[in-house]
């Protein structure tokens, strides 16, 4: 798809104000760029470092399209953003990547219906649409299986774990009565996943893969490169490129999956933003994550996603922020901290990129 190049001292519309739109706007200020996010909260962790800030509803439409007038390109960083926004800002400025892919990321069913269309493996799962036919899955699945809502879950939000002791009637009931998905459960040997970046020439770069430990459903720590041999990462890298080039994407892309003991590769989800098992590329590589995605929706090059040194990145969740200070003790560890005030267990304060340095 061509795209138009934004040139630097442009400004850049940023959807969503969490610390990935603050990192996208770090990234941008260094390429010498200006930012305006639009959040629906105050004092967000983007607005902290932006020079324009829309603070309003994300179904204000008379805002967005206040905040579309001001901004040359647009992105965003987080997924549940409304459709309707997106496509709001888009008919008067290009949003990228286009709202299209983000539909379908917002949509687990979608995804996984649009994976199988193009190829690409998932995990067996079924559509959900009432108890009956939960009871049916849960039937045909076997335990323990994974109940998940199609729409607004992230972060294992919305996930149930069928177990033969889980009764139809409360896990749907859970769930909200809302359409969801049953995924079989994969009893996976690790998690990884790729980031790439294309822009508009269809030119595509692939950051290696990466090894994420989650706990409680939440990212704890990734691990890069990832520990798995050489063919399986060319072959996950291979899957994220497919996904990008089937998207049409332009911009950045984040492809969770699974690798089983078998050594098979099942694609979790995608994510068309910079993604938390990004984040050390800010330290380690040549271009971070969220620079690449700069370049890509300001029709530029991408630059290098050769790394340095090796890493490992830590998340401080919810009051591990606390300890913040501990890692200044060690000089090759790389504080981000996201200037959220108010913690929560499980939320997103800020992480911690240890660097192991190539001889
Ligand atoms: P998700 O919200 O789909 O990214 O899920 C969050 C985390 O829950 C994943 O990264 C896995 O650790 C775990 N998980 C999700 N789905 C499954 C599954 N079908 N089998 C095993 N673990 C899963």
């Amino acid at each position: 798809m061509p795209v138009k190049m934004v040139t630097p001292g442009a400004t850049i519309g940023i959807l969503g104000g969490g610390q990935l739109g603050r990192m996208i706007a770090l990234a941008a200020a260094q390429l010498g760029y200006r930012c305006h996010v639009f959040a629906n909260e105050s004092d967000s962790p983007a607005e902290q470092v932006c020079g324009a800030a829309t603070i309003a509803e994300f179904y204000d439409r008379e805002a967005l399209e206040r905040f579309a007038a001001t901004v040359d390109v647009a992105t965003f960083e987080f997924e549940n953003i409304p459709a309707e926004a997106v496509h709001w800002v888009s008919a008067l400025r290009p949003v990228l990547p286009q709202p299209e892919i983000l539909e379908i990321a917002q949509d687990r069913l979608r995804e996984k219906d649009f994976l199988q269309s193009i190829d690409v493996d998932t995990t067996a799962y079924r559509k959900i649409s009432d108890q009956a036919s939960l009871v049916r899955a849960m039937r045909d699945f076997g335990y323990p299986a994974v109940l998940k809502t199609a729409r607004m879950g992230y972060d294992g939000k919305g996930q149930i774990t069928i177990t033969p002791r889980t009764k139809a009637e409360e896990a749907w009931r859970g769930m909200g009565g809302e359409i969801g998905i049953l995924e079989s459960f994969v009893d996976f040997a690790c998690e990884i996943s790729v980031i790439v970046a294309r822009n508009g020439n269809g030119a595509w770069a692939a950051y290696p893969a990466v090894e994420n430990k989650h706990v409680a459903h939440i990212l704890d720590t990734t691990i890069a490169p990832a520990r798995i041999g050489a063919e399986t990462a060319m072959r996950a890298e291979a899957i994220a490129r497919h996904v990008a080039e089937q998207l049409d994407l332009v911009g950045l892309l984040a492809v969770e999956m699974f690798v089983t003991e078998g050594g098979k590769l099942l694609v979790n989800e995608i994510a068309p933003r910079p993604h938390n098992s990004g984040h050390w590329t800010i330290d380690a590589c040549v271009t971070s994550q969220f620079e690449q995605l700069v370049r890509a929706v300001c029709g530029l090059p991408l630059g290098s996603v050769e790394h340095h040194s090796d890493a490992m990145m830590k998340n401080l969740l919810g009051s591990d922020v606390a300890r913040w200070r501990d890692a200044l003790d060690d000089p090759l560890a790389k504080l981000h901290l996201y200037g959220k005030t108010e913690i929560q267990p499980g939320r997103k304060m800020g992480h911690v990129t240890h660097l192991i340095r190539h001889r």
